[in-house]
């Protein structure tokens, strides 16, 4: 039997980082399975939180990914409708809950939500303690039934057994074994009609056959009374993956409401959302080996449920933006030209060559965002203080300085071949005529035409791309800012 997998994620808003990693997570899976089937599901059933566009945002951050789902709301499949509102309206949980109550599973509740509130309190060992036995059990189905038409409210709850443990094996956290006793008896329909997560869950990941169930492990002390429902009906259980959190700090967990950065915010911040699946993948998952840098084919290749960790995992942003940057600077120039562009253009609106500036700006850096702060001294010179001629590293200093930019400028002046080559050829000569390292005439020089303490590209490609007569005219102004020193 090939694996089928599913991604459900309800459109409550934002993708969020854990969220995403638990669909990158459930595709490995599946497609580490040459047969293997990755479903999105969308489940909307709690319409009290559904946020308008959340469904795009879901669709877009997937697409942008390569998260590529074979069967989905909007691509259909054999078990559709993928939308469980859609599946409400065909009346399908109702008549499984039916079903549920007459193999004894489940029953009719008439009490009120704080008769049930408080009945759940008792499980979670958050209330009162005693033991809620529903007095609803006990009514016939018949009398129940005879209510129902009478037009009173109810919900229908999961019938737990008095005695008796649940247990199963989950992949990560290993064997799990509760006391029934401890279990609450949850509603599976709401008074609305609508099936609560805890019932949809068990019927759709049955009926669209999902072998593999990867999901937060939120949900792992839920799971023993999703399998008393597959129990019930004699369905056969799914594995379970649940996967440990995605952490802020040792505390708390990352989330949106607390400000942490959803795959959104991390796209606008400059990432590659092949970066981004990339660290992601390993947020409590180790590869094999010490390789750093994945690409989703990679990753489908090394992922193994065997090496999943129950700690949750920190989500560190530096150790994000170098896997980002080793991402932009493996990538071929011309791709590279071709995505960075409109960043550079946002700093450099003059008539330079930007296939040169972006080869010098991908070897330093590591998110889109940082370039353009980098080229801002294309367009104009800045004012910039004597101070930065000083570097102990390149033994260079402002009287360094005033010696070897004359030199240069004499250089510099008489090219008439004015390439990378050319350039390099006649500014190499200098350091020997000089008596002096590479670093003490280059350094200054590229202090000199850009006036910046670190660029991206040396003198020789600066120099190179800003011509031979704003050279010329930078150099002009620096010496004569170091000699009026
Ligand atoms: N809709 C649930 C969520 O977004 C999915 C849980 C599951 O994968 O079963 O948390």
């Amino acid at each position: 039997m090939s694996i089928r997998t599913r991604f459900a994620p309800s459109p409550t808003g934002y993708m969020h980082i854990g969220n995403l990693r638990t669909a990158l997570w459930a595709y490995l899976i599946a497609k580490k399975d040459p047969e293997g089937v990755f479903i999105l599901r969308i489940e909307d059933t709690d319409q009290g939180r559904l946020v308008e566009g959340a469904t795009d945002i879901i669709y877009n951050t997937m697409r942008e990914c390569g998260l590529k789902h074979d069967e989905g709301p909007d691509i259909g499949g054999p078990v559709g409708p993928y939308v469980q509102s859609e599946r409400v309206r065909s009346g399908l949980y109702m008549e499984y809950a039916k079903k549920l109550i007459d193999l004894g599973g489940a029953h009719y509740c008439f009490c009120d939500e704080e008769t049930i509130a408080k009945a759940k309190a008792a499980h979670t060992g958050n209330g009162e303690s005693f033991k809620y036995d529903d007095p609803c059990k006990y009514i016939s189905k018949e009398d129940a039934e005879k209510r129902i038409a009478a037009g009173e409210p109810f919900v229908i709850r999961q019938t737990i057994p008095a005695e008796g443990t649940t247990s199963f094996d989950d992949e990560v956290f290993g064997h799990i074994e509760v006391d029934n006793s401890i279990l609450d008896e949850q509603v599976l329909i709401k008074s609305d009609g609508f099936p609560t997560y805890n019932f949809a869950n068990v019927i759709d990941d049955h009926l669209m056959g999902i072998t593999d169930v990867v999901r937060g492990m939120e949900y792992l002390s839920s799971t023993p009374k999703y399998n008393l429902i597959y129990d019930a009906f004699g369905w056969d259980k799914p594995r379970y993956i649940h996967c440990p959190p995605v952490m802020k700090d040792e505390h708390s967990k990352l989330s949106k409401r607390n400000g942490d950065a959803s795959f959104q915010d991390l796209m606008a911040k400059g990432y590659l959302p092949e970066a981004v699946l990339n660290y992601i993948a390993m947020l409590g998952w180790s590869p094999e080996t010490n390789q750093e840098i994945y690409t989703l084919d990679e990753l489908v290749k090394a992922f193994n449920v065997k090496h999943i960790g129950q700690n949750g995992a920190i989500f560190d942003p530096v150790k994000l933006t170098s896997v980002n940057g080793l991402w932009l600077r493996g990538m071929d120039l011309d791709s590279y030209v071709k995505l960075t562009e409109p960043y550079i253009r946002q700093a450099v609106k003059g008539n330079f060559d930007i296939k040169k500036i972006a080869a010098g700006v991908q070897q330093r850096a590591n998110t889109l965002c940082e370039i353009p702060p980098m080229l801002d001294f294309y367009d104009t010179f800045p004012a910039y203080s004597n101070d930065l001629y000083l570097n102990k590293k390149m033994k260079t200093n402002p009287d360094v300085a005033k010696e070897t930019l004359p030199a240069c400028r004499a250089v510099l002046a008489e090219i008439t071949d004015w390439t990378h080559d050319t350039l390099h050829e006649r500014l190499m000569e200098l350091p020997a005529k000089l008596e002096k390292k590479n670093g003490q005439v280059l350094f200054p020089l590229r202090v000199a035409i850009s006036g910046k303490p670190s660029t991206p590209g040396g003198a020789i490609e600066i120099a190179e791309i800003l011509g031979k007569e704003e050279t010329l005219r930078r150099l002009d102004l620096s010496i004569a800012q170091l000699e009026n020193e």
